[in-house]
């Protein structure tokens, strides 16, 4: 039987990062580390250790697909598996990433008001009222909040929909924050 090492277990940070931003979602920036991590470790280092050992999503997926045997281990389609889609998908997902950067800043800036809601999948507006405290926290800070906490619950879901579908860690395939630490590994170690 395989060892389990200390990283195997990190898929219990993606519940924890899931349920403090259910409770109060100023807990979503922690999220932030998720992103700059991985960027960080191929910057620095030019490897994808993030991806092969300590990524929380794929720990998760893993857990979902392969020991909950809930994974169908079809093969994903062609058009999902190609380098194309991948890099359309990379560019989508950063344009949604800008957008809601460009949301915190207008609200920022007062030209938009707040608002409680999460958008899941981009599109489905679902209202998310909580106890914001606009003393300790300015609403702008609640905004990226509710914009970083739709895109990692988006995300995740998508990713366990293709895990259900295809196999376990299928959603890697088009991971933007995979395709982003595999060019840079790339540049780097050139
Ligand atoms: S490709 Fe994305 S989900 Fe997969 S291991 Fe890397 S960062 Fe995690």
């Amino acid at each position: 039987m395989k060892t389990k090492n200390w990283y195997d277990y990190l898929w219990i940070i993606s519940i924890i990062y899931f349920s403090l931003g259910f409770f109060n979602i100023i807990f979503a920036w922690f999220g932030l580390i998720f992103f700059f991590f991985p960027l960080l470790i191929a910057i620095f280092k030019g490897k994808k250790s993030y991806c092969n050992f300590y990524c929380e999503r794929s720990k998760l997926l893993n857990l979902i697909g392969d020991k909950f045997k809930l994974s169908k281990y079809r093969t994903m389609p062609k058009l999902l598996r190609s380098k194309t889609f991948r890099y359309i998908f990379l560019v989508f997902f950063m344009a949604m990433f800008a957008n809601m950067i460009f949301l915190t800043f207008l609200v920022f800036n007062g030209t938009k008001d707040f608002s409680s809601f999460i958008k899941l999948v981009w599109s489905f507006k679902i209202p998310w009222e909580q106890n914001y405290n606009f003393a300790v926290f300015p609403k702008w800070a609640y905004q990226f909040a509710l914009g970083f906490y739709s895109m990692m619950l988006t995300s995740t879901i998508i990713g366990i929909i293709m895990s259900i579908l295809y196999k376990p860690r299928s959603w890697c395939a088009i991971c933007p924050m995979g395709t982003m630490t595999q060019e840079i590994c790339k540049l780097k170690n050139k």
